[in-house]
């Protein structure tokens, strides 16, 4: 059995759940290696996924913590009003 790219892209969010039989999965993944749009389509789904499932949305801003870090050193080396 062949399956063409509209089939890859049917079983694409099973394929990333784990809910493929080996035997499909096995097709697949085979398609996947030489097939770039279903590789891409692929990678783009699971950033999707991954990017529903972080929770690093509720980080700080990046180079927040390296800013803090510059600052409380510029206050520590400044001597005491007075
Ligand atoms: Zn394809």
């Amino acid at each position: 059995m062949v399956i063409d790219c509209k089939h890859v892209w049917n079983f694409i969010s099973d394929y990333l759940d784990d809910g493929l039989s080996p035997e499909t999965r096995d097709l697949v993944q085979r398609h996947l290696v030489q097939c770039e749009i279903c590789a891409a389509i692929l990678d783009s789904t699971r950033n999707i996924i991954v990017l529903m499932a972080d929770d690093r949305v509720f980080e700080l801003p990046l180079g927040f913590s390296e800013r803090l870090h510059n600052r409380l050193q510029a206050e520590m080396s400044t001597p005491p009003n007075g």
